[in-house]
């Protein structure tokens, strides 16, 4: 395919943290952005030539907003199916819906993950309280997690396996699965980006560190083993060739204290473990982004220096003066105008060592 050419529009669904940071990517490479949100404080409408403030059901809007871009993509994975392929008449969705559909469900994301001979934490799908009490005496307790539109920890319960089934479903109600507990050595991602030619390119291995469910720093190289980070690239890899996906796959995962990995969760879209590679990497994932759904050739993803590590910066902990102080932090504020305890409202990422 010819590549867009510079002064192109790339229309992004979705406005947050995610799309202002693609959308500031898109500029640097000479293309225009039309964010889609729905919500009027979306940090990405401050970065960029146009945007929609419009519900994801308002076809009207939507109709004109594909008209008037090259081609589309997402920083958020739920935006409804029908809402992706309503734009797709009118200009190439990539990432594709039917990629996003798996996504969007972790049962249909673990039985992907399965059928592609990859393996996850044990689970069980949760549709009533009969199921629930099965599932727990199954797997001894675990986490119930609604299948749809969790993040952040929002949508889980830890659960020992003592508690009365039927009396928390009646607060649940809602499509969920179980999964049994990991006792991780600890957890990495890997970002993908495949091409529309079909090239698949991988950043390094990212080692992640959440607390209260929530991402709290990221950190590469991560500290495992040669074969451990191989055999994490070509999960990722086996994962985004099958699905076909053009854009990128971040691919969230367990590696067990033997070395084994365990796929966790897919986003079809930048992650929040990949933010680093802005200053640590010869291509940042955002611009990777934009080089995938533009047609242009992906980036290298070697590292720029020996270590980086990123840290999210929730709720008040978001203050500048100290953190400029220090020479090798790199500073992102998403411009949020509420800050509530714990929403991410920026990162600063640690270089460890100078730039080559
Ligand atoms: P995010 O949006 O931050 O990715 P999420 O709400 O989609 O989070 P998960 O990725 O499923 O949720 O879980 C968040 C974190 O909770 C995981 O990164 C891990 O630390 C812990 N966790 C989730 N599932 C398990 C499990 N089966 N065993 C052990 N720990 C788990
Ligand atoms: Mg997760």
């Amino acid at each position: 395919m010819t590549p867009l050419p510079p002064n192109s529009t790339i229309g992004i669904l979705g406005g947050g943290q995610l799309g202002r940071m693609t959308a500031l990517a898109a500029a640097n490479l000479g293309y225009l952005t039309h964010i889609y949100a729905p919500e009027a404080d979306s940090p990405a409408f401050d970065v960029t030539r146009f945007y929609t403030c419009a519900a994801y059901d308002d076809l009207p809007a939507l109709a004109a907003f594909a008209s008037s871009v090259d081609v589309i993509t997402l920083e958020f994975e739920n935006i409804p199916i029908a809402t992706l392929e309503y734009v797709q008449r009118f200009k190439p969705v990539y990432p594709q819906p039917t990629c996003v559909e798996v996504t969007q469900d972790r049962l249909l994301e673990k039985q992907f993950a399965h059928s592609q001979g990859c393996n996850t934490a044990p689970f069980m799908p949760v549709n009533s309280a009969e199921d629930l009490a099965a599932a727990l005496q199954q797997l001894s307790g675990g986490i119930l997690k609604t299948r749809r539109m969790g993040y952040d920890g929002k949508g889980q319960w830890r659960l020992t396996g003592d508690e009365d089934p039927a009396m928390l479903w009646w607060n649940i109600q809602q499509p969920c699965i179980l999964e049994g507990l990991v006792d991780f050595a600890c957890e990495v991602s890997v970002i993908a980006a495949r091409g529309i030619d079909g090239t698949v390119v991988c950043f390094p291995v990212t080692e992640n560190a959440h607390r209260q469910q929530v991402l709290h720093t990221s950190t590469v190289p991560a500290s495992i083993s040669t074969a451990t980070a191989q055999a994490a690239i070509a999960a990722a890899t086996r994962l985004i060739n099958a699905l076909q996906l053009v854009g990128l796959l971040a691919v969230e995962m367990f590696v067990s204290r033997s070395g084994d990995v365990l796929i966790n969760e897919l986003a079809p879209r930048p992650h929040n473990s990949g933010h680093w590679t802005m200053e640590a990497c010869q291509t940042s994932q955002f611009e990777q982004l934009v080089r995938a759904c533009t047609g242009l050739p992906l980036g290298d993803t070697g590292l720029l220096t020996a270590s980086a590590v990123m840290q999210n910066l929730l709720g008040d902990d978001a203050t500048h003066a100290p953190l400029l102080q220090n020479p090798n932090a790199r500073l992102h504020l998403y411009g949020k105008t509420e800050s509530k305890p714990g929403r991410k409202m920026g990162h600063v990422t640690f270089l460890t060592a100078q730039h080559r």
